[in-house]
């Protein structure tokens, strides 16, 4: 069956109990069993949900995936991830990572004994060079956070392999629609189903899915043993939010396409970050590993002051963390969602400005921008 109508069907049967068509919230700890031992697959509920398993089956289906693990956010994911490692190991990410994802490895595993080295996307080209007989997995984002750098999956997934390393991507910016890490080679893939998937600002939440039986069998045991996982309500709303991906992600990147086609144009803008447009280093290997080029656009202000009035200025695209929702938001990163990687090398520029493009009219964000970006350039 196609994305669309596994987005909507998969993992979610009509309830048997009762024939409601939309799998119900089971909001419940535990499950009564006939004797011990003897139940009907569920007996705890940090264990194994029935609405948690609908979200699992339906998401690992998208990702083209045997096994999908779900969790209580994007970073419960990662920090489950990054157990499939041990102290003394290395991990080499891409330099602009997350910066949640960068305090989690520097603030937290660093002082462990863990080891992560960062490297620059345009480097991915020579990955085999950073890789050696201790790096244990390679993690990348792509489109990245928020540079929206790009790296070749398939290229990575191989060099990584030859290497004896993992490959994990995070997937949260493109999201399944648009991108299927696991068809180009990666062993992990990871989300924010905060973001895209949820798409409507109203769960935290988090996925991991692969098509390796034994990594499987570990997520699994991790997710019961560190305790990460959703509440049965989060499920749904993840659930829900899924049935128009598709629908949605068309949406985002028409418009994302249409405001950075724009925003080139625009005096006072120093430089647009999307890899829709031509001129972006990583457009060919989107064009080749991604079905469109998502709904995030990231542009450089005149300075960081300019930054920091024109996001108080628009009036549609609100000033707020988070992305991949329904309404457009903007923010400056290095302040903000990246205010973690200030001290580091790859810290986001001071006048970056990150815009998670919507679904309302495309003329009317366009104007929205307008407005404020003429008012900036009148105070300044
Ligand atoms: N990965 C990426 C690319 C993100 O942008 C985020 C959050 O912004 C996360 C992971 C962490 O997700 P969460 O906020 O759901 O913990």
């Amino acid at each position: 069956m196609d994305f669309e109508t596994r987005a909507i069907h998969e993992g979610q049967e009509p309830d048997p109990a009762t024939g409601a068509i939309v799998t119900p919230i089971y909001q419940t700890s535990t499950y009564v069993q006939e004797a011990v031992g003897v139940h009907k697959g569920y007996d705890y509920s940090r264990v194994n949900n029935p609405t948690r398993t609908a979200l699992q089956q339906c998401l690992a289906s998208l990702e083209s995936a045997e096994h999908g693990i779900a969790f209580s956010s994007g970073l419960g994911a990662v920090t489950t991830v990054m157990h499939l490692v041990d102290p003394g190991q290395r991990v080499l990410l891409i330099a602009d990572v997350y910066g949640g994802v960068y305090r989690m490895t520097s603030q937290v595993y660093e002082p462990k004994g863990y080891l992560f080295d960062y490297l620059p996307a345009a480097e991915f080209a020579n990955l085999a060079d950073h890789l050696d007989d201790n790096t244990r997995i390679v993690w990348i984002e792509t489109p990245s956070n928020p540079m929206l750098n790009i790296v070749d999956i398939q290229a990575a997934a191989d060099a990584a392999h030859a290497a004896g390393a993992l490959l994990v991507v995070d997937n949260t910016f493109a999201t399944p629609y648009l991108q299927r890490p696991l068809e180009l080679g990666a062993d992990i893939v990871v989300h924010s189903t905060t973001k895209y998937l949820g798409g409507h600002s109203d769960v935290i939440g988090g996925f991991a899915a692969t098509n390796d039986p034994t990594i499987a069998e570990r997520l699994y045991f991790l997710q019961k043993s560190l305790g990460a996982v959703p509440g049965p309500f989060d499920c749904w709303l993840v659930l829900r939010g899924v049935k128009t991906l598709a629908l949605r992600m068309k949406k985002h990147c028409e418009n994302a396409s249409a405001v950075a086609l724009w925003l080139q144009r625009v005096l006072g803008v120093e430089h647009v970050f999307y890899p829709g447009l031509p001129s972006h280093p990583g457009h060919a290997i989107a064009a080749r590993q991604m079905h469109d080029f998502g709904g995030m656009v990231s542009f450089l202000a005149g300075s960081p002051e300019e930054a920091a009035e024109l996001v108080t200025r628009t009036k549609l695209f609100q000033l707020a963390e988070s992305l991949g929702s329904v309404e457009s938001l903007i923010e400056v990163p290095a302040r903000m969602t990246h205010a973690a990687t200030a001290t580091a090398p790859f810290a986001a520029p001071p006048n970056l400005v990150r815009l998670s493009v919507g679904i309302e009219s495309a003329e009317d964000l366009v104007a929205d921008l307008s407005v404020a970006l003429a008012a900036v350039a009148v105070q300044t």
